[in-house]
C-alpha cells in the first residue's frame, strides 16, 4: 500500500489507526465525528475550492497567490492541529519532490481560523522516516498494540479496539 496523508494523518494520531485504515477496517460509519467532517467538506467551501488530485494525494484547496501555489486542508476542528500540519507537510514534500514549490494552509471555518504551513529540510527527514515506519505498520501481520491515548475516547474504531 502507497503512503498517502491521511495515513500520515492517522500515525501523528495512533499508530493502530494506520494499521485499521490500510487493512480497510473501516470505522463506525454512523459515528457523528466522521458526518461532521463530511458535511463540513461538502458544503462549506463547495462553491470555492477545488479537490486536485496529484499521484496519490489529494487536495481539498489549490490555489494561486500571486506566483506561489498554495495548498490546503478544510478541517472540522483544530484539535488535531499538530497531524493536520504533517498531513499537510507530506503533500507538499509530494509536491517538491515533482520539483513544485508550494506552501500550505490549513483551514477551520468553524472556528474562522488559517494555520499556514511551510515545509522545512528538517520536516522532510521526519517524513521520510515516518513514511518509512507506516510502511512497516502497513506491512505488518498484526496491528500494533492498544496504547491508551487521548484520542480514544472520540475514536471511531473504539469499539474495534475497547470491545
Ligand atoms: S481507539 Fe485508541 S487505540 Fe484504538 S485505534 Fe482509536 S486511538 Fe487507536
Amino acid at each position: 500500500m502507497d503512503v498517502n496523508g491521511t495515513l500520515v494523518w492517522y500515525y501523528k494520531i495512533c499508530k493502530r489507526e494506520v494499521y485499521l485504515m490500510s487493512h480497510g477496517i473501516v470505522p463506525d460509519q454512523e459515528d457523528d465525528n466522521i458526518e461532521i467532517g463530511r458535511f463540513i467538506h461538502e458544503n462549506y467551501y463547495r462553491r470555492n475550492d477545488k479537490e486536485i488530485r496529484f499521484g496519490n494525494v489529494v487536495f481539498d484547496v489549490v490555489y494561486q497567490d500571486g506566483n506561489k501555489l498554495v495548498i490546503g486542508e478544510t478541517k472540522k476542528s483544530s484539535k488535531f492541529l499538530e497531524a493536520s500540519k504533517w498531513q499537510l507537510m507530506y503533500y507538499l514534500k509530494v509536491l517538491k519532490e515533482a520539483g513544485i514549490e508550494a506552501s500550505g494552509v490549513l483551514q477551520y471555518p468553524e472556528e474562522r481560523r488559517r494555520v499556514e504551513i511551510k515545509l522545512t529540510d528538517e520536516n522532510i527527514k521526519e517524513l521520510k522516516k515516518i513514511e518509512a515506519e507506516i510502511i512497516d505498520i502497513t506491512n505488518s501481520k498484526v496491528p500494533p498494540k492498544i496504547e491508551e491515548c487521548i484520542y480514544c475516547k472520540n475514536c471511531a474504531y473504539r469499539e474495534y479496539c475497547y470491545a
